[in-house]
């Protein structure tokens, strides 16, 4: 999840060239967007660009139009051959549908409905999630597949058997990566997979079971993880789990 991609190597002018453009497109129009693409590039964080509702005879819906006609149609396979990824960038699961994202979306960024740079592939789900709000995860500028500063902070209750799973973040730089994980709403995916998890060790082993057993079994999952970056999550929740055993050997064994 959060993987960064290489920026594409498609630009607008590779675009510009293969569309027939519509009749609100002209010489200008097309000077102003190849600009604003220069721009986009360059920006060190793409949120801050200002959000523009015309650009000469280019308006909002003029610009909508000419995406959902030209770049749905012809050149969406184009886009996406770019990317040889099976993984959803934001999420990391498998595509079951991948659409387009408008990073900035169409709604209020006329300059950048048919910019590569602002296209990026998504799946459906969080494509749906993200909407039409600018803000989000942007792969071509960065990567939180690390899920660098997460860790867990995790209450056992004895009593009534529940557990209480709670997300940490250990430093500034996880503070992006804490809006992501909300925004998507892969913070509550995490608590509920972690939790399962957590139960079904409970059940496998049995209250009979000895400490250093417990650590074997961790230890085991743990290196049975497929190493990849959408596993990265329960790597961390089982370096937590084996940090804290102690805690967890009393939630099993009473
Ligand atoms: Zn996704």
């Amino acid at each position: 999840m959060f993987d960064g991609l290489d920026k594409p190597n498609l630009v607008l002018h590779d675009i510009l060239k293969d569309i027939t453009l519509p009749s609100c497109f002209n010489k200008y129009e097309k000077d102003r967007l190849l600009f604003f693409e220069k721009r986009y590039i360059k920006a060190k964080n793409c949120y801050d660009i200002k959000p523009c509702n015309q650009i000469g005879k280019l308006n909002i819906i003029e610009s909508k139009k000419m995406y959902k006609n030209k770049i749905k149609g012809q050149l969406r396979e184009k886009i996406l051959k770019q990317y040889n990824e099976s993984n959803c960038p934001v999420c990391g699961r498998e595509y079951f549908k991948i659409n387009i994202d408008h990073v900035l979306p169409q709604s209020k960024y006329v300059q950048y409905s048919i910019t590569p740079i602002n296209l990026v592939p998504m799946c459906s789900d969080c494509n749906k999630i993200k909407g039409d709000v600018n803000y989000g995860f942007h792969p071509f500028f960065e990567d939180y597949s690390r899920l660098e500063g997460l860790s867990f902070d995790i209450r056992y209750n004895t009593v009534d058997e529940d557990i209480k799973i709670n997300l940490v973040y250990e430093s500034d730089i996880s503070e992006k990566l804490k809006k992501c994980l909300n925004f998507y709403g892969m913070d509550i995916k995490i608590k509920i997979e972690s939790k399962k998890k957590i139960k079904k060790i409970k059940k496998n082993l049995g209250s009979g079971i000895k400490k250093k057993d417990l650590i074997a079994c961790l230890e085991s999952l743990k290196s049975n993880l497929k190493f990849d970056n959408n596993n990265r999550h329960n790597m961390i929740l089982f370096d937590y789990l084996l940090n804290n055993s102690d805690d967890l050997y009393d939630y099993i064994v009473n």
